[in-house]
C-alpha cells in the first residue's frame, strides 16, 4: 500500500497465525511449547537435546555502518531478509532479535520490532511486557542488591556483636531472631562499601535515580550510602541470560557474578552472598526463548536484550542454537547485532560466538544513503537529517569510506560480507547504485539495494539470493584476539584494528583495574568495549573514518558471571531520562476495544 501506513497500522492489519500452529509448522512438539496467550510462546530448552543429531542451518548476522541517531534499519532488514528467505525463496528461515527495554517506549518513540512491512507482530506485545523476562531480571537483580546491603548491615550490627560474644564463649540469644547456628556459621564477607559495583535496576527512564542515598530510615541505624539505579537491560543478569548455554551453565554464571571487593582485596560473589540458587529460580522461565512471528508468518525468537555498550548488545545464544536446529541444514537463522559493526558485530564474534562455539557464515552490513552522506560531511544533528535527502553524489561517495572500513572490519573475522542498502523513498537509483559499486570495490562479496520496509519480503529477494550464495562459500571464521593475551593487549588490538586508533591511553583508574583484575584472576576474559556507536572513534562528532586519535580508557569494569571485562571509553549513561514531551502523553487504552492507542 502507498503511502506506507504507520508501523502500528500495518501491524494491526495482519492477523497473526495462532502461535501453537506456527510452533507445529516449524517442527516443535506440543510439550516443548508453553503458550503465553495466542501470539507468544516460550520454547523449552529440551528441544536442543531432541534435535542434537540434526545439523545446524546457516548462521547470518545483521550489522550496520556507523549509524545516525535514528538507526539505519538493522532490525527492519533482519525481519525483511527472513521474510524473503522464507515466504519468497521457500527456505526455512528464523529471525532472532533482542527484546527491547520498556523504558524508551514511554520516553522517546521508537520500537525495535522492525518497521513498515518488515515487522515482528503484534508489536504492542513485542515492545511491552512480552512474557515478563525483563521483569524477572529486575526481580533477580534487586534481590542481589538487597542481599548486599542487608549483609553489610547484619555483619556490622547484631550478627557481628553476637559473633564476637560467641567467640568468647558467651552464648547470647538476643536478638532472638538469630539461631546459634546462624551466629557460629556466619562467614564474614567484610565488603568494602566503596567497592560495590552492583546497582539496583528498573525498566523505566527515571533519571532521578541516577544517584541516590539509601538507608535513610532510622531502622538502618545510620548505614546510609550513595547508590544508583541502572536500566534493567544494563544488569549483568541480562548479559548472563544472553550468553548462557544451559540451565546448569546459567546457574554457574549467576553464582560467579562479582558484586564487590572485600576489605582484604578478595572478590565477593553472588555465591558468597548465598543468593545464586534463588536467582536461578527467579530466572528459570526467562531462560526459555520467546516465539513470535513476522508479518509474513515466519518464526522469530525474541530473547534477551543486553545493552550494546556496557554489555555485548546481542540476543541470546540459546535462541540462535534452537533456531539453527529447527531450520535444518538448508535453512537460515538471521540474528541481529546492536549498534554498528565496530561494536555489535565485533562483540558478536569475539564474545557471543566464542561462548556459543557457533560459526557464522555471512555478515549482512546495512547501509543507508542518509548515514553515508552524514559521513561524507553532511549534517549530524538528527533534526537536520532531512537535509541529507537532497541528491549529492560527491558527499555520498566521500561518506562511503565508513562503509569500506566496516566491510574491512567484518573481513578481519574471515566471514563474507553482503552489503544491504536499505532504500528510503527519497533515495535515487544513482545513489543506491553508487553505494553498491563502492561496496563491491571495498571487498564485499555482493551488494544490493532493498525495499523491504516498503514492500515486505518481496523487497529483499535480491538480498536473500546474495546471502544464500555467500553462505555456500567455505568459512574461514577466526577471532580477532586470543583471550589469553594480557588485558591491555586485547583492548589495543580492538582499538587499532577495528576503530583505527593510533594507540590506547589507560587513565589511572583503568590501570588500577588492570592490576586488580589480573591479580584476581579475571585477565583471561574477552573484552566488551563501552564506546559511542555514533563514531568509529570515541568522539561521537567524528564521522567517516577518523584517524590520528588515541583511545582513552577511563575505567574498566568486570562482568565476571556473564564473562567479559568492559573498558569504559568516556562516560556511559546507564539509565536514560524522559524528554520534555515524553510519548506517554499519547498512550492510552480504548476501554471499549481494549486497543492500545498512541504506541508508535
Ligand atoms: P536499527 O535496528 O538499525 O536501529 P530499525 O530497523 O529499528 O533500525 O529502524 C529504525 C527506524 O527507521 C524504524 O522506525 C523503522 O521503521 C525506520 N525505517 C527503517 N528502514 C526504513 C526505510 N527504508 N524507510 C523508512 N523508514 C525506515
Amino acid at each position: 500500500q502507498r503511502p506506507v501506513p504507520s508501523d502500528v497500522t500495518i501491524s494491526r492489519s495482519c492477523v497473526p497465525i495462532p502461535i501453537e500452529c506456527l510452533a507445529e509448522e516449524i517442527g516443535l512438539f506440543s510439550d516443548e511449547v508453553e503458550l503465553y496467550g495466542r501470539t507468544k510462546a516460550k520454547v523449552q530448552l529440551k528441544t536442543i537435546d531432541r534435535l542434537q543429531a540434526q545439523p545446524d542451518g546457516k548462521y547470518v548476522v545483521v550489522t550496520g555502518i556507523t549509524p545516525t541517531p535514528l538507526g539505519e534499519g538493522k532490525s527492519t532488514t533482519t525481519i525483511g531478509l527472513v521474510q524473503a528467505l522464507g515466504a519468497h525463496l521457500k527456505l526455512n528461515a528464523f529471525a532472532c532479535v533482542r527484546q527491547p527495554s520498556q523504558g524508551p517506549t514511554f520516553g522517546i518513540k521508537g520500537g525495535a520490532a522492525g518497521g513498515g512491512y518488515s515487522q515482528v507482530i503484534p508489536m504492542e506485545e513485542f515492545n511491552l511486557h512480552l512474557t515478563g523476562d525483563i521483569h524477572a531480571i529486575t526481580a533477580a537483580n534487586n534481590l542481589v542488591a538487597a542481599a548486599i546491603d542487608a549483609r553489610m548491615f547484619h555483619e556490622a550490627t547484631q550478627v557481628e556483636f553476637l559473633f564476637r560474644l560467641s567467640k568468647l564463649g558467651i552464648k547470647k540469644t538476643d536478638p532472638s531472631t538469630l539461631t546459634e547456628e546462624e551466629i557460629t556459621h556466619f562467614v564474614r564477607l567484610d565488603i568494602d562499601p566503596e567497592s560495590i559495583t552492583w546497582q539496583r535496576v528498573l525498566d523505566t527512564n527515571d533519571r532521578f535515580l541516577r544517584k541516590i542515598t539509601i538507608g535513610q530510615s532510622p531502622t538502618e541505624k545510620g548505614f546510609t550510602r550513595t547508590a544508583q539505579f541502572d536500566i534493567t537491560v544494563a544488569s549483568e543478569i541480562m548479559a548472563v541470560l544472553a550468553l548462557t548455554t544451559s540451565l546448569a551453565d546459567m546457574k554457574e554464571k549467576l553464582a560467579k557474578m562479582v558484586v564487590a571487593t572485600s576489605r582484604s582485596g578478595q572478590p565477593v560473589t553472588t555465591e558468597d552472598l548465598g543468593v545464586c540458587g534463588a536467582l536461578t529460580v527467579l530466572m528459570r522461565d526467562a531462560i526459555k526463548p520467546n516465539l513470535m512471528q513476522t508479518l509474513e508468518g515466519n518464526p522469530v525468537f525474541v530473547h534477551a536484550g543486553p545493552f550494546a555498550n556496557i554489555a555485548h548488545g546481542n540476543s541470546s545464544i540459546l535462541a540462535d542454537k534452537i533456531a539453527l536446529k529447527l531450520v535444518g541444514p538448508q535453512g537460515f537463522v538471521v540474528t541481529e547485532a546492536g549498534f554498528g559493526a565496530d561494536i555489535g558485530m565485533e562483540k558478536f564474534f569475539n564474545i557471543k560466538c566464542r561462548y556459543s562455539g557457533l560459526k557464522p557464515h555471512v555478515v549482512v552490513l546495512v547501509a543507508t544513503v542518509r548515514a553515508l552522506k552524514m559521513h561524507g560531511g553532511g549534517p549530524t544533528v538528527s533534526l537536520r537529517i532531512t537535509l541529507l535527502y537532497c541528491i549529492n553524489l560527491a558527499l555520498l561517495e566521500a561518506g562511503c569510506s565508513n562503509m569500506r572500513k566496516q566491510v574491512e572490519n567484518a573481513q578481519l573475522f574471515g566471514v563474507p560480507v553482503v552489503v544491504a542498502v536499505n532504500a528510503f523513498k527519497t533515495d535515487t537509483k544513482a545513489e543506491l547504485d553508487l553505494i553498491c559499486k563502492l561496496a563491491k570495490a571495498a571487498g564485499a562479496f555482493d551488494a544490493v539495494h532493498c525495499s523491504h520496509w516498503a514492500d515486505g519480503g518481496t523487497g529483499a529477494v535480491d538480498l536473500a539470493r546474495a546471502v544464500q550464495k555467500a553462505a555456500d562459500l567455505p568459512s574461514s571464521f577466526k577471532f580477532l584476539y586470543g583471550i589469553e593475551l594480557p588485558i591491555v593487549d586485547k583492548i589495543r588490538i580492538i582499538a587499532q584494528k577495528i576503530y583505527g586508533a593510533d594507540d590506547i591511553e589507560l587513565l589511572p583508574e583503568a590501570q588500577h583495574k588492570v592490576d586488580l583484575y589480573s591479580k584476581q584472576g579475571f585477565a583471561c576474559l574477552p573484552i566488551c568495549m563501552a564506546k559511542t556507536h555514533l563514531s568509529l572513534s570515541h568522539d561521537a562528532e567524528k564521522k567517516g573514518v577518523p584517524t590520528g586519535f588515541v583511545l582513552p580508557i577511563r575505567d574498566i569494569r568486570a562482568s565476571v558471571g556473564a564473562g567479559f571485562l568492559y573498558p569504559l571509553v568516556g562516560t556511559m549513561p546507564t539509565i536514560p531520562g524522559l524528554p520534555t514531551r515524553p510519548c506517554f502523553y499519547d498512550i492510552d487504552l480504548d476501554t471499549e476495544s481494549g486497543e492500545v492507542l498512541g504506541l508508535f
